[in-house]
This record gives structure tokens, C-alpha cells and sequence, in this order.
């Protein structure tokens, strides 16, 4: 199968622009697919962005079927574009795609779909250091069908957008809020898939948080209410004294990062021992208080690392490093985003190049 493109006149094309925020501007063009199971994936496309018409009973809007990516183009210094192990994120694409009964996409086509776009919209990756081209692959359900099963056709489509550093102020600690009371996934549903049912459980602690003065959730264990799981978009580490990381063990409820994985290959090649493990929340934060722990970050695509300077929990707030970043983190950061952006040498073969 081949993509049809079909890309706007240079003249009608957008300007990126220079301030960046996160996930309001986008790209001349996107790629879409159409599946039914009658003829499989067809009409594959690169064209100019544009909406979707939808019929109100599409099954997407009623029972959810619907899954999502994300990954980074990352601009190198000698002008070319790099891609940070797509193999590994349209794995999880499709393995997203098995739990809600979607059909699969082929993994090569899929990255040909993103390279394609990418390089018809080279203008939007940006050069501003910590800036980069967000890509946003994702599916839907489409089947105008109100009967409850899986539907019988879907909507693939890539979109993509500049996006600037994370940090614009440095590198500064986030706060994060722990729910004594609602969880976001349990084991034997649906939180290892990366689908928007999940975040819509997330929201309401997340908005509980942020009137509270916290900028993220760090979630427990749906079954005891005590283990520590992931952070909203990232999963989360601890560091302790001796420099050992620790993060919590793949449960079945805990979306499986990329950057997590990353971390855990990267950090011994820097010193740091690596372990994955249950973490009871209660020893947590003894330790964070006693000062065993000495630093905890979340981990995920959007921050690459991200530190954690405050938790709070059952009313009572916990500092980590004096609310400042700390070293492992800030190395961390300085590695794995000098290997995105090319500055390091690629020991993993993580990058994919494309230009
Ligand atoms: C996407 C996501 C992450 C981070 O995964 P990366 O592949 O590192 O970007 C962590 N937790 C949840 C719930 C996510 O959706």
C-alpha cells in the first residue's frame, strides 16, 4: 500500500511560530487511513489538516474505542530531524489497540506514515533548543452503531505540532498530589493501554489538585490503595542515597514508558544502579522525610525528565531536595536528550533519522 500525498501550495503553508506552548498549534498536514473489515486499511493519505466529519452514533463517542501516541521529532544541530525509537511506540500502538479490540496497523507503514508527514511539514520542527515537533498518532472507532460491541470500522490519523521546552523557567520541580480516595487504573483493565479512558478518570483528582496548589497526580494501586503506580503522562523514580533508582515494577496497571524503559537502560551506563520494584506510598515517604530518598522525577515523552520537589499526602506535605532538582535528574536529563537531539552517540540505537 502507498500513501497518497497531497500537500498544500508552499504559499498557503503556516509559519511555525516562535513562542511554543504545548498542544494548541499544529502542522500544514496530517496522515489518515480508513479501516473496515471488509477490505482492511485503506486510503491512506498525507493532506492538508482538517476536521473530521463524524456520524453521532460513531461508536468513539458512546463506548470510548479509542487509543493514542505520542513521540517527539527532535531537530539536530547539522539540520536533520530525529525520531526517538518509533519502533518501540507504535509497538505499544498496537498493543493499545489489542486490548480495546482495534484493529492493528502495520508497524513499518506506520513509521513511513510519520516520516512522510514529517517531511512534508519539516518547517514546523523547530530549532529552538528543547523545542521539538510533537506527534500525536491515535485511532478511533467510527461505526455509526449504537448495539454495544466492537465496531466495525476506524479512523487512523498522525497529527503533529511544534512544541517548546518543557521547563520554560529551568528546570524546576513539579508538586504532586496523592488521592487518598480515586485511582486511575486497576490490574485487569484497561491502564497499561494508552487510550483516553484513562485520562478522562484522571481529571477529576486532577482538578481536585490543582485547587489544592498541585501540578500533577502520583496514583496509587487500585486493589490496596498503597502502592505507588505512575504520575498522570509519566511514570515516576526514586533515588536513593547510595544513587540506586528505583521505579515501580510494570503491575498490569501502569502504562509501560518509553522514557521510563530509556532511563532504565541509560542510567547504569552512567553509575546510577537501577531496580524495579513495589514501593509501599507509607515507606515512600518515610524515606523521602528521613532523607533516604534523595530525589524522585516523573519520566515521560513531554519532559524527558521531570523533578518531583513536593508530594503531598493524607493532608501532609513532603519536600524532596529542598524543592530543587537534583543531580540524577538533571544528568539524566542532560543524556537522554542529548542522544534525542543528537549531540550523543546513539549507544542504544534509539534514533531513527529522517533526514
Ligand atoms: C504516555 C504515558 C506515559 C509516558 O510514556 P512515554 O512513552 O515515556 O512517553 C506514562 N504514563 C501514562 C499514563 C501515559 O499515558
Amino acid at each position: 500500500m502507498s500513501i497518497n500525498v497531497d500537500l498544500l501550495p508552499p504559499d498557503n503553508r503556516g509559519v511555525c511560530p516562535q513562542e511554543l506552548s504545548f498542544g494548541n498549534t499544529f502542522s500544514d498536514h496530517m496522515f489518515t487511513q480508513q479501516y473496515d473489515v471488509d477490505t482492511g486499511w485503506h486510503h491512506a493519505a498525507v493532506q492538508p489538516f482538517h476536521d473530521f466529519t463524524l456520524h453521532p452514533a460513531a461508536s468513539v463517542l458512546h463506548y470510548g474505542q479509542a487509543v493514542f501516541e505520542g513521540l517527539k521529532a527532535y531537530r539536530r544541530a547539522d539540520g536533520g530531524i530525529n525520531l526517538f525509537r518509533p519502533d518501540q511506540n507504535v509497538r505499544r500502538f498496537n498493543l493499545s489497540a489489542d486490548r480495546l479490540v482495534m484493529p492493528r496497523v502495520d508497524e513499518q507503514f506506520h513509521i513511513e506514515a510519520i516520516e512522510t508527514l514529517v517531511q512534508a511539514d519539516q518547517t514546523w520542527v523547530p530549532d529552538q533548543s528543547g523545542a521539538s515537533l510533537y506527534i500525536r498518532p491515535a485511532m478511533f472507532a467510527s461505526t455509526p452503531q449504537l448495539g454495544l460491541g466492537a465496531a466495525s470500522s476506524y479512523v487512523h490519523f498522525i497529527i503533529a505540532g511544534p512544541v517548546g521546552p518543557y521547563f520554560k523557567e529551568g528546570f524546576n520541580p513539579v508538586s504532586v498530589y496523592v488521592s487518598e480516595v480515586c485511582r486511575r487504573a486497576v490490574i485487569g483493565g484497561i491502564g497499561e493501554a494508552k487510550t483516553g479512558g484513562n485520562y478522562a478518570a484522571s481529571l477529576f483528582v486532577g482538578e481536585e489538585a490543582a485547587r489544592k496548589g498541585y501540578t500533577q497526580v502520583l496514583w496509587l494501586d487500585a486493589i490496596e490503595g498503597r502502592f505507588v503506580e505512575e504520575v498522570g503522562a509519566m511514570n515516576i523514580c526514586f533515588v536513593y542515597k547510595d544513587g540506586t533508582i528505583v521505579t515501580p515494577a510494570l503491575s498490569g496497571s501502569i502504562l509501560a514508558g518509553i522514557t521510563r524503559d530509556s532511563v532504565l537502560q541509560l542510567a547504569p551506563t552512567l553509575g546510577y544502579p537501577v531496580k524495579e520494584d513495589r514501593l509501599d506510598i507509607d515507606t515512600v515517604l518515610e524515606e523521602i522525610a528521613s532523607g533516604e530518598i534523595t530525589e524522585v522525577f516523573g519520566c515521560g515523552t513531554a519532559a524527558a525528565i521531570s523533578p518531583v520537589g513536593r508530594l503531598a499526602y493524607k493532608g501532609r506535605d513532603y519536600t524532596v531536595n529542598d524543592n530543587k532538582s537534583g543531580p540524577v535528574a538533571q544528568r539524566l536529563f542532560e543524556e537522554l536528550t542529548a542522544i534525542q537531539y543528537g549531540t550523543a552517540e546513539d549507544l542504544f540505537s534509539w534514533i531513527h533519522a529522517i533526514a
